[in-house]
């Protein structure tokens, strides 16, 4: 029911020229319109739900946004690729984008030692120099062992589980350059309460016969993988979008989150939206600040839930690529990307004819040397790693441009179990129900957030 002036700006419409209070009732508003928020739409939508979407960007999506310019298309979040072990959510993200989407069979390596070692790394030992295998091999076994006697102990931290889970050599050459490069954080102070099904754990066997040479394959729900043919990740957000016209507003930062007279006020600083249900996935971050009257224990503790942020380094270049899907690079001083891309090879229309591309992933957090780079400055620095470690040469490079995320990956440190509990708490006992990345401040991938975004659908009352 509209109760007063009722101007939604259309999706991707024109921008808003008027002024004064925009007052909407709606039964549920969304705040965020990044994947998580806008499947909950369609999914609370097409069970007759009233929504609202508020979104603080020119545009929806989030970390599933790519961009096309100059006939070549990247995902400014960081590489997605379409898998998951939830065949239901797999199927939903499938059949959403139809015939716009590609199939690929994952050709991952790490890179060690200047060899391209298959990933999972302990499906690739064999491509190690052979003192290196001997190392992984013998720790791994010595590991396993102790665990079989039940001598390994609990793992108080990361660091402790890799080196119990996988011994000292796969830890030492591989799982803890990568982590401490990737979280940008010291993995004896981070929590290992999250490593269960997102680590891949080969079986003891697997081992044995990948380090002398006879072929196996780890964590096999991501082997094939699909990605849009046309758009980048960007276009299952928009294919979810089908539906919701009128129900999206973009450019709306929400700032101020009040609970007045038996409803929600969410407003940008100019307008105000009213519902009487708030579903929140932005980060806790964010909604904290929209808050009035945090209680300091609580604002402490969303705080000093740790994250990291992303730039991405989007590379175009002419000729080709090697036929590769990513690589990780545990090491430092190779290059300051911790994983490349290769989105031309995930789908055939994403660089021109005759073209291919590169995406490098640099993390980063406030007050550290890639936060206070120039972006040109970090593209120098990425195309020369690339160039030096033989993926592309410097004279080939057509396009260039980087996107950063403040909001990249959730980091466990040891205290987060405890700051978190303290946030949810806090967020359930004023009503304001939490789906998404940022929003549960969980390690969630899009199979996740789409699970939850389901789940939080049908329990919908
Ligand atoms: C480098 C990288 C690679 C990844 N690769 C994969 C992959 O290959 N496969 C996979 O399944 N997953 C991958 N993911 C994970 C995936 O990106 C996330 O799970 C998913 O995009 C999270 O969606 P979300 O909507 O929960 O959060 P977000 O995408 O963060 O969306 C939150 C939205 O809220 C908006 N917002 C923030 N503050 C406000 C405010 N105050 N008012 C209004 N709006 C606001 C933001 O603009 C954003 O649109 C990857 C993530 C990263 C960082």
């Amino acid at each position: 029911m509209e109760v007063s002036k009722c101007l939604v700006r259309p999706l991707h419409g024109q921008p808003y020229n008027g002024s004064g209070c925009i007052v909407y009732a709606v039964r549920t508003l969304i705040l965020g319109g990044g994947l998580t928020g806008i499947a909950l739409a369609s999914l609370l939508h097409e069970r007759g739900h009233d929504i609202l979407v508020l979104e603080g960007g020119a545009r929806t999506g989030g970390l599933c946004r790519s961009r096309s310019e100059n006939g070549f298309t990247f995902d400014t979040g960081g590489s997605h690729i379409i898998f998951s072990r939830d065949e239901e959510v797999l199927g939903f993200m499938q059949r959403a984008l139809g015939e716009n989407r590609e199939t690929r069979t994952r050709n991952t390596k790490i890179l060690h030692k200047g060899i391209l070692v298959k990933y999972p790394f302990e499906n690739g030992l064999a491509q190690l120099p052979r003192e290196d295998c001997f190392f992984c091999l013998n720790e791994y076994i010595k590991a396993y062992i102790r665990k079989e006697k039940g001598e390994a102990g609990t793992p108080e931290n990361f660091r402790e589980w890799i080196y119990a889970t996988f011994g000292r050599g796969i830890a030492e050459l591989y799982m803890v350059p990568y982590n401490e490069k990737i979280w940008n954080f010291p993995t004896e102070r981070m929590s290992a309460h999250w490593v269960e099904g997102r680590i891949p754990m080969p079986p003891v066997e697997d081992v044995i016969r990948s380090a002398i040479g006879i072929e196996t394959e780890g964590y096999t729900h991501q082997s094939i993988f699909s990605y849009p043919a046309e758009g980048g990740i960007e276009a299952l957000v928009h294919a979810l979008e089908r539906g919701l016209e009128g129900k999206i507003i973009t450019d709306f930062p929400v700032r101020t989150l009040r609970y007045r007279n038996g409803a929600w006020e969410a407003g940008d600083g100019r307008r105000t939206v009213s519902g009487d249900r708030v579903v929140s996935t932005i980060p806790l971050q964010e909604l904290a600040g929209c808050l009035g009257g945090v209680p300091p224990e609580v604002a402490a503790a969303v705080k000093n839930l740790r994250y990291n942020s992303v730039a991405c380094v989007q590379v175009g270049l002419r000729g080709t690529v090697p036929p590769l899907s990513w690589v990780y690079i545990p090491d430092r001083d190779l290059s300051p990307a911790n994983r490349i891309s290769f989105p031309s090879n995930y789908s055939s229309h994403v660089a021109p004819e005759g073209f291919s591309s590169i995406l490098a992933e640099v993390t980063f957090n406030d007050g550290d040397p890639v936060s206070r780079m120039a972006d040109g400055d970090l593209a120098d620095l990425v195309v020369e790693s690339l160039e030096r470690m033989g993926f592309l040469s410097a004279d080939s490079v057509v396009y260039r441009a980087v996107d950063r995320q403040r909001y990249a990956y959730v980091v466990y440190d040891l205290e987060y179990l405890e700051n978190i509990r303290i946030a949810r708490t806090y967020f359930q006992e004023l009503g304001i129900t939490l789906v998404g990345r940022f929003s549960q401040f969980e390690y969630l991938n899009m199979d996740g957030c789409i699970r939850n975004a389901m789940e939080c659908a049908e329990n919908w009352r």
